[in-house]
């Protein structure tokens, strides 16, 4: 069991509920671009937001940021201690800077003092292309979750342990590995993600192998998915990974639907598009079936509590594998819906 840290509001690690982070991809400086972001991502089910800080305009921006949200903001500093300093003063709940970037030990010293009294964790995040070149001989994995230990040794040579860890590479095998190996190593709660994954669907791919793998392991306490698009939807793939392995913290609705083939009798992906839009909104637990024809469609939707079987011109409507109505099939969403609405 990793130890709990506490970032604002949220607790991660220890067993605690798995949190979802993303970050804003727009300039810090520009205020409201950046709230109209968060609140964006806090809609989508976001639960911790990170921002880079590279400049003092962005630091001083992070106080009317950090008041208008109520989502733990995260400033991502590199190199520039003083950075850190200002974005503690402005309100940001983590702090994200590897202390063996940040210059003489007398630095390292000084902000994990100013962070401890003011209970700011920090997270080391090691990120695989660029590795200092002294691990260049060792492999890549080792060569992280090492890096990564030195940055914490750092921090706990002056009694600071409020540390969470993240070793991200865009290798998928690698990611893992690392993650694997840090979390025989160290106890300390782990940021896991696999960096620069893409655009949308490769980036996708990446993530739900790399965090899958490691959630089925029981690695990870806080999650975030790279992708190369609008961050919201880094926040949505998130939640539908933990969902994926089991690890979503919450009741919600799943959607199946068949893969169709010549049996096929209705528009199965039209109508799952919608009712997947339909039961994003939904907070109860409830498996939904659409199938595309009533010959396998009732059987192989074993487990489902309502669902819709296509045929030529009705379909029918089952709940728990029994046909309950059946319906022209220009009425097949409302119908559907009425009955997961009764559920
Ligand atoms: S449920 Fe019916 S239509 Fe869908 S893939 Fe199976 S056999 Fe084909």
């Amino acid at each position: 069991m990793t130890r709990k840290v506490k970032i604002g509001k949220i607790t991660i690690g220890g067993g605690e509920k798995i949190a979802v982070q993303s970050m804003t991809n727009i300039k810090t400086s520009d205020i409201d671009a950046t709230v109209a972001q968060l609140a964006a991502l806090e809609k989508a089910g976001c639960d911790i937001a990170r921002c880079s800080v590279p400049d003092n305009a962005s630091a001083e921006a992070l106080r009317e940021i950090v008041a208008s949200t109520s989502m733990p903001i995260v400033a991502d500093i590199h190199f520039d201690y003083r950075l850190a300093v200002k974005a503690a003063d402005a309100g940001a709940a983590k702090i994200r800077i590897n202390p063996g970037n940040i210059g003489d030990e007398s630095k390292v010293e000084y902000l994990a003092k100013y962070l401890k009294e003011r209970e700011i964790p920090v997270r080391i995040g090691v990120n695989g292309g660029s590795l200092d070149k002294k691990y260049k001989n060792i492999p890549l994995a080792e060569a992280m979750c090492e890096s990564a230990l030195e940055h914490v040794s750092l921090l706990e040579k002056h009694g600071f342990y409020d540390i969470v860890i993240s070793v991200k590479s865009s290798d998928v095998v690698n990611t893992v590995k690392a993650y694997r190996l840090l979390a025989s190593k160290c106890d300390y709660p782990l940021h896991v993600g696999v960096t620069e994954a893409g655009i949308y669907e490769k980036g996708l791919i990446k993530s739900a192998i790399g965090i899958g793998s490691l959630l089925c392991d029981g690695i990870g306490d806080t999650v975030r998915v790279s992708l190369t698009d609008d961050p919201v939807k880094e926040v949505y793939a998130a939640k539908e990974i933990l969902k994926a392995v089991n690890r979503y913290d919450g009741a919600y609705a799943e959607v199946v639907s068949c893969p169709t083939c010549a049996r096929t009798c209705i528009d199965v992906q039209g109508i799952a598009t919608q009712v997947e839009e339909y039961a994003r909104k939904l907070d109860k637990s409830v498996k939904i079936a659409v199938m595309g024809c009533v010959v396998n469609g009732i059987g192989e939707s074993e487990g489902c509590d309502v669902g819709v079987a296509g045929g030529k011109d009705k379909s029918v409507i089952f709940r728990e594998g029994k046909i309950i109505a059946t319906v022209p099939n220009s009425e097949i969403l409302n119908a559907l819906i009425k009955e997961i609405d009764r559920i």
